[in-house]
Formats: C-alpha cells, structure tokens, sequence
C-alpha cells in the first residue's frame, strides 16, 4: 500500500503564510501510489472496470478486507475472491478468474454491461460490504382529487438518467433534475386512491430520503430501437459534473470514478477514470495498463457511461469550521467552498488535499496532533499539486499562495 513521506523538513512559525517553499516534486514525487492492472481474460473489460472502482472506493475496500470467511465457505464466496484479488492488487497486476467463477461468468470472450455487474457484484456481496453505496430513495404517488400521498421507500444504488435522442450534448444536470421532476401519469396508469375509493388522477415523483456516500448514476446509453430490432448506443458527448450542483438540501458530491464504453452494443471497450483517494491524481485503468491522466479527459466525451461521486464530508456550504477528528482516515480531501477554518486533527491522517480552485478566500488549516513516541503524527499537506510539509501546524492558505 502507499506510504507517503512524513519528512518535515521546512518548519513554519504558526501564523505565517505559506511561501511556496518548493522541493523537487517531480513526476516521482508524486508517484508514490502504485496502482496495478487485472488481466482481460478475453472480453472481461466490463469487469475490470467495475473492480477498479469498487477496489478505489476506500470504504468498500475496507469492508473486503475485514471479510472474515466462515470455514465451510466455498472457493465460490464472492467476499472471499474479491479479498484475494484486493490483496493482491494492492502490490501487483492480478488476474480475475476467481472472480469470474465466483460470479458463474464462463464465457470470458463475451462483452457484458458494466452496470449490470457492477449491481450483481454489490447484490452478492450483501449490504454490510455494500452500504456506502446505498440510499433510500422515496417514490411518491399523489392523488390529483383529494391530494392523499403515497410514500414508497427503496434502497437503491444507482439512478439511470435517460438521454434525449438529438441532442448535440448532453446535459447530465439537467437530466439529474428531470428524473426528480414531478410527472402526471397517463390516464391508462392512473392509480387506485384508498380515499376517493377509485383510480384518479395521479402524480408521481421521486425524492432521496437517505443520500448515498457513493451516488453511482449510469446514462441509458443503449436503447432498442424496435424498427430495427436490435440494441442501439446513444454516442451523445458530454462534460462530466466534476461536482454535482448544490440544489435543494442535496449535499455536495465530487465525481471520483467514471467507467467509459467505446464501441458498440454487443462490442466494444470498457475502462476508467479514477481519482485516487490516496493522493488525488487521476489515473486510467485499462485493464493491464493504469496511467496518470487528467480531468480533461472527462471533457467533451462520448464515453462516460457510469459515473461515481461522493458525498463531501465537509458539505455544507455554511460552514466556517471544518473539525476532522477521523479514526483512520489516511487523506482527506477538502473542498473548502465556505470553509473558513478547517482544522485536522490527524491522528492517523498523512495527507489533505486541497483544491485550489476552490479556494476563495483566505483558509486558515490547523494541523493538530499530539506527537507520540517522539514522531509527529501531523501529516503533509498538498496544495495545488504542490507538496508541503507542515509540522507545526498552522498555515494560512489563500489562492495566490497555493499558485506561488
Ligand atoms: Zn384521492
């Protein structure tokens, strides 16, 4: 796993600006995560793709590798192979063929739906391992004469948001606020209202009751097309949300994965972008090949399919103070929109990334830890791409300094 640099070489007085005290942060620098591949044992893309995220998203890692099997499980525990695979891909390219078998996948040549497996593997491995990527979401039926509300709550895990055909590009945003659009239903679907005692008019919507910390939404990219007969891909361009819009009492989510599909329906390629939780850079993982690659990539594309976003933990745009206190949280990354203070308390913290787009106004980060043993336990801090380290504490970070 990455071990980050804990050298403190550049003491600051507390209070002081950071001046943009630059060490030698090449390439190398920011290497010190090594991500590794998995094997395309035919047509396996699609699984690939899937396993990347699932194997980048830390809470769901975590929950894998505290997976204790039960003895008399067999080699076919899908928890069991995905624990073997994590291990492994935590130090090298790994192949997956204990995953195929646990998931009863033979044909290995055949091209499958990404998310399709991504909802198998989630549905198999059962909701303890599962959770952070659930919510609740609340399909409403309203009666149109006496106004009676029908709640039905249900977990879900994703949320496909259609395409309008015709369209030169997409607008994703848009299409997240239709689907929690009210929408009158058509006589022929009119429902049964308990109070008025016959069907009536109704009106349906859906809103989140429970929001995920992983929101997964997949674009209905293939659609059949009943003259033809066959299944047809919407190849529509868009530029994926780094962020999804603040609206009504949604928290702030940031995108961190997107599984792309080139090609056609029954052919075609799957692979992903992925914003590592470790360190923040972008990497591609195409099957046996990871690369270092950029948001820009997300840009005026025709590939996304499936798209990953987490919940912020600071979320709030009201918030002045930020107070991290995590258990084991190795990195954190801030979006600090109205975030004034953000103090950490990093016991076990080894680096926050700050991004500096974000920054508008002068943010004040208190590194705080009592140091044991003699080792400070105050981490690093990367700002702008840029590697500091802080051992006292206390910087004041405002745009211009991060751009220094
Ligand atoms: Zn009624």
């Amino acid at each position: 796993m990455c071990q980050i640099k804990m050298s403190a070489n550049s003491m600051k007085k507390p209070g002081t600006h950071i001046t943009a005290q630059k060490r030698s942060h090449g390439s190398h620098d920011r290497n010190e995560v090594q991500y590794n591949g998995l094997k395309n044992q035919g047509a396996t893309c699609y699984l690939n793709a899937v396993l990347q995220c699932l194997f980048m998203t830390p809470e769901f890692r975590k929950a894998v590798g505290r997976y204790k099997a039960p003895g008399d499980c067999g080699e076919e525990n899908l928890l069991l192979q995905l624990q073997k695979l994590f291990t492994k891909l935590s130090e090298n390219a790994a192949t997956t063929e204990g995953i195929t078998r646990s998931l009863g996948i033979r044909h290995v040549y055949e091209q499958q739906d990404a998310v399709e497996y991504y909802r198998k593997i989630l549905k198999a491995v059962g909701t303890h391992a599962s959770k952070v990527f659930e919510g609740k979401m609340n399909n409403i039926t309203k009666c149109g004469q006496c106004g009676n509300e029908t709640p039905e709550i249900s977990t879900f895990i994703s949320i496909l948001l259609s395409i309008d055909a015709g369209n030169d590009k997409y607008d994703m945003e848009k299409s997240l606020k239709t689907f929690f659009e009210h929408s009158k239903l058509e006589e022929d679907d009119w429902m049964y209202c308990e109070r008025c005692d016959h069907k009536t008019e109704t009106e349906t919507w859906s809103k989140i009751d429970e929001y995920p910390t992983v929101l997964t939404l997949h674009l209905k990219r293939f659609d059949f097309d009943y003259i033809q007969m066959i299944y047809k891909k919407n190849e529509c361009r868009l530029d994926v949300p780094l962020s999804l819009p603040k609206e009504d009492n949604w928290p702030i989510y940031e995108l961190y994965a997107v599984i792309n599909h080139m090609g056609g329906y029954s052919s075609g390629h799957y692979n992903t972008i992925i914003r590592s939780f470790e360190n923040g850079i972008w990497y591609c993982f195409d099957d046996y090949n990871v690369t270092q690659t950029s948001e820009a990539s997300l840009e005026n594309s025709s590939l996304p399919y499936m798209l990953m976003y987490r919940k912020s933990a600071l979320s709030p745009g009201s918030i002045k103070t930020a107070v991290l206190n995590p258990d084991n949280i190795k990195t954190a990354v801030l979006n600090p929109d109205n975030i004034k203070t953000a103090v950490l308390n990093p016991d076990n913290i080894k680096m926050a990334t700050l991004n500096p787009d974000s920054i508008h106004q002068p943010m004040r980060i208190l590194l705080t830890g009592p140091s044991r043993a003699g080792k400070s336990t105050v981490g690093n801090i990367i700002l702008g791409g840029n590697y500091f380290p802080s051992k006292t504490g206390v910087e004041t970070v405002t745009k211009e300094s991060m751009r220094a």
